[in-house]
């Protein structure tokens, strides 16, 4: 879904992947750099890659979708893939801002949430944050 409602948790995961994306890249770019000028680099990759590339390949293969998979369910997309996606689909289509400024249970697991000040709700099975598009008065 390219909607996300506003939640504090995902912005801040969301940098910290960014940011780690940026360091990765970097060291990656730094490290091909020296393994291009230097010869005994090159000897050494050579010789240790042809002993273990099976198991390396396997290793990061493993630790890749691990990795993924674990961001999707700690961002709840995959809670919304499995379960949800229908739902959600059926519920844009019907009219999204009559659903919107009543919002009431969360879209991701559809628990009561809990309202925190004027405005601002939270869910409370999967902590996530929500706001209203009405102020409370008006309920
Ligand atoms: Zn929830």
């Amino acid at each position: 879904m390219g909607i996300r409602l506003s939640s504090i948790s995902v912005s801040k995961y969301t940098f910290l992947v960014a940011a780690q994306l940026v360091l990765n890249v970097s060291l990656a770019l730094w490290l091909y750099n020296e393994y291009l000028h230097n010869p005994f680099m090159q000897t050494y990759m050579s010789g240790l890659w042809s002993g273990i590339w099976p198991e390396a390949a396997l290793t990061v293969g493993i630790a890749g979708g691990a990795a993924a998979s674990l961001a999707a369910y700690r961002r709840g997309h995959l809670n919304m893939i499995l379960k949800d996606a229908g739902a959600i689909g059926m519920t844009k289509a019907a009219g999204t801002s009559a659903r919107l400024s009543m919002i009431d249970v969360c879209p991701f697991c559809d628990n009561p949430l809990k309202t925190l000040s004027e405005g601002r709700l939270q869910c409370r099975n999967c902590r996530r944050y929500f706001k209203s598009g009405m102020p409370k008065v008006a309920v």
